[in-house]
């Protein structure tokens, strides 16, 4: 499938397969706010009072928005769901974690996970079900794509989250494009998630504290660019050359690693913030001291932080985390580049909820 067919794969269908039919009625959360709908002859102020139920207090149930008239709950529910899932499961990890997996409408599945940090909690949100990229080391890739998901699915995740956690949604202050999915290919599901997180009636969200994490398409990303969002940009870089790349991520075979850096230099040009660079260690692949100094170099003049990824094993990956001696050694070299850069240790790897690992598995729910 190609960059465009997946681009154009409208929500519930993929592009080389025929539409599966919505049965399901409308979903709120699917609307721009201003189209929030309204039986004739109601004040305005309703709609603000719907969207507040729906997106503050992370409401779908339409029998527990006690400030609107009964009979507009009664219209509202004959007509439209605010719910994007059929069901719920949710998978605690040991460290506090929590990967949940979603049913859609359609009966398709996709997944989040939420991480709980003192004052920063953060919900890591997919964008598709499954992933077209294919990169070599990831679960998700390995499942292949299903389809987009569309605005109601992505923001929905995080008020699910926040349903079942109790927390407030708008005290989930950190979300991060990562989970299933490349973001970019899903450039308008993405984006009209992003604008209702954003969206002071809705979610109120700084856009500093949402993180669109990419592959490393470069016309996509001159496009984010246009778009003047002080997001934070994490580019999934995992080797300094092509030959490298290629071995372990197919995309790479059109978007040689200058173009990507290119991108970047244009992103920052039009504003945009330092970028994250992703960088999954993988054991003899891309973990030597002369790929970190290659990394160093391609990197160059652009403003970035590295976050160096030990690789997460999932069964038949063929591939194996490096030692702790050589992921120091990998970053210690950066740093003597002058680069700035950490290690990020995923959580919920107990529970199939860390970078990489997202493939739909089941096991014990809670
Ligand atoms: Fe897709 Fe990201 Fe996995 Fe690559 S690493 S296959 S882009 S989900």
């Amino acid at each position: 499938m190609t960059e465009e067919q997946i681009a154009a794969t409208p929500p519930g269908g993929d592009a080389a397969a025929p539409a599966v039919q919505h049965l399901a009625l409308p979903n709120l959360l699917d609307m721009p706010l201003a189209d929030m709908p309204l039986p004739p002859g109601e004040p305005a102020y309703r709609r603000d009072q719907l969207i507040d139920w729906l997106y503050a207090k992370s409401t779908s149930d339409f029998d527990r928005m006690t400030n609107l008239p009964p009979v507009m709950r009664g219209w509202l529910e004959e007509a439209y769901v605010a719910d994007p899932f059929t069901a719920t499961r949710r998978f605690p990890s040991r460290d506090g974690s929590v990967r949940y997996l979603f049913t859609l409408r359609d009966g398709k599945q996709t997944e989040a996970v939420y991480m709980p940090y003192a004052g920063r909690s953060t919900v890591c949100v997919s964008s598709m079900v499954g992933c077209p990229a294919g990169c070599a080391f990831c679960a998700t890739g390995a499942m292949g794509f299903g389809r987009n998901l569309s605005r109601g699915e992505i923001v929905g995740q995080l008020l699910a989250v926040a349903r079942h956690e109790k927390v407030a949604a708008r005290e989930l202050r950190n979300v991060v494009l990562m989970g299933m999915g490349e973001a970019l290919l899903n450039y308008e599901g993405a984006l009209a998630a992003i604008r209702t997180l954003l969206d002071p009636r809705a979610l109120d969200m700084s856009a500093r504290r949402i993180t669109l994490s990419t592959v490393g398409l470069p016309s996509r990303m001159r496009r984010l660019a246009e778009e003047g969002l002080p997001l934070v940009l994490a580019v999934s870089l995992h080797a300094p050359d092509d030959e490298t790349r290629r071995r372990i991520i197919p995309t790479a075979l059109a978007n040689p690693v200058a173009e990507i850096v290119d991108a970047m230099r244009y992103w920052q040009e039009r504003g945009g913030r330092r970028v994250s660079i992703e960088y999954t260690l993988l054991a003899g692949v891309n973990d030597s001291d002369s790929q970190a100094a290659d990394l160093a170099r391609v990197l160059g003049d652009v403003h970035v932080h590295v976050n160096l990824i030990p690789f997460n094993p999932w069964h038949g990956s063929g591939f194996a985390q490096s030692s702790r001696a050589r992921t120091e050694s990998f970053k210690a070299k950066l740093h003597e580049k002058g680069m700035s850069v950490s290690v990020r240790f995923s959580r919920g790897r107990d529970a199939g909820g860390a970078c990489g690992q997202l493939a739909l598995k089941r096991g014990a729910a809670a």
